[in-house]
């Protein structure tokens, strides 16, 4: 894609979350062997408080700790909560001076806990941040603009199709009588797509989006895109780009939103909202899971 330096010196890219994410991962974990970051799998946060001098936290391991703490330096205290041992396999670098363990059982699943004091915290976690509803942060804005229904498909014959066609975007705006919605050409060359169809609560209903309808729904987007706006029946879609049509792999919903965080900062400003945990600008998952793989 080409650069825009006006924008920005870097280059536009288009590289979907999911692979995306890998490689974030990735740098995070080369960062960790210098000791600068530290990554964790199946933890939650659950608490987060401010400790002024004196303060002492319930856990007995904590207080144990206290000694090899500075409040006035380290004074925000996070609780980290995970039903399985927390995953530090990865790290390179131990905060043992600033946390302390403990365990308890809840139902047949033992809770481990873990507090960590930090000199600041970011909260990154998210459209539906714990830390910014702890901090009794409100959002402000239009929460609901749009629902929609987001399906992930693969057809390497439509993509090569689009690609022999000199047709290659990134994005296919489908407007038909079978179809309003838009297509992401995620990778063109390996035929992967994901198709964002807008669905109206409660006239329409989650469960109706069905493997074999969302089928047919990215069929008829690809009619559409087949002869330039003649919406044709699946299996002649199909056959048009031979293969055996469309492989979804997963279908999500999702809400379009427009929110801002009333404000950013907790806690004396110890605590910062970044991400969408400080804006749901464009839109936020509404099923973190996936209604289905396929
Ligand atoms: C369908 C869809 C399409 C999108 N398309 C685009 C697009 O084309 N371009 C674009 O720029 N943006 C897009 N977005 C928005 C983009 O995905 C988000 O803006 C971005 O992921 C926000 O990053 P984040 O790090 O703030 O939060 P997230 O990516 O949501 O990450 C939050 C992390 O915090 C973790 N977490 C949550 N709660 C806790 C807790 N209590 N303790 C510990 N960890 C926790 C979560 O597991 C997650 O790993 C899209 C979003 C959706 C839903």
């Amino acid at each position: 894609m080409p650069r825009q330096d006006l924008v920005s010196p870097e280059p536009v890219a288009h590289l979907s979350q999911h692979r995306l994410l890998p490689l974030l991962l990735q740098h995070a974990r080369q960062l960790g062997k210098g000791g600068v970051a530290e990554v964790r799998f199946g933890c939650n946060v659950t608490d987060v408080k401010l400790l002024r001098d004196g303060t002492r936290s319930g856990t007995a391991g904590w207080q144990q700790q206290q000694q090899h703490t500075d409040t006035s330096t380290h004074p925000v205290c996070v609780t980290l909560t995970a039903s399985s041992t927390c995953d530090d396999s990865n790290s390179s670098s131990s905060s043992s001076s600033n946390s302390s363990n403990s365990s308890s059982m809840q139902g047949k699943k033992q809770q481990q806990q873990q507090q960590l004091r930090c000199a600041y915290l970011v909260a990154a976690d998210g459209a539906n941040s714990t830390v910014r509803s702890l901090m009794g942060v409100q959002l402000e804005g239009e929460s609901a603009l749009q629902h929609l229904v987001s399906v992930h498909f693969t057809w390497p014959e439509l993509g090569a199709a689009l690609l022999n066609s000199g047709r290659a975007a990134m994005l296919y705006f489908i407007f038909n009588a079978n179809l309003v919605g838009v297509v992401v050409g995620h990778d063109l060359a390996a035929g992967e797509f994901v198709a964002q169809v807008p669905f109206f609560p409660p006239l329409q209903r989650l469960e109706d989006f069905t493997p074999e309808r969302c089928a047919a729904l990215v069929t008829a987007a690809a009619g559409l895109t087949s002869d330039g706006g003649t919406t044709t029946s699946s299996s002649s879609s199909s056959s048009r780009f031979g293969g055996s049509g469309p492989q979804l792999r997963s279908v999500r919903s999702w809400v379009m939103g427009a929110e801002i965080a009333e404000r950013y900062d907790c806690l004396d400003g110890r605590v910062l909202l970044a991400g969408d945990a400080a804006h749901r600008r464009a839109a936020y998952a509404h099923t973190p899971a996936p209604i289905y793989h396929v």
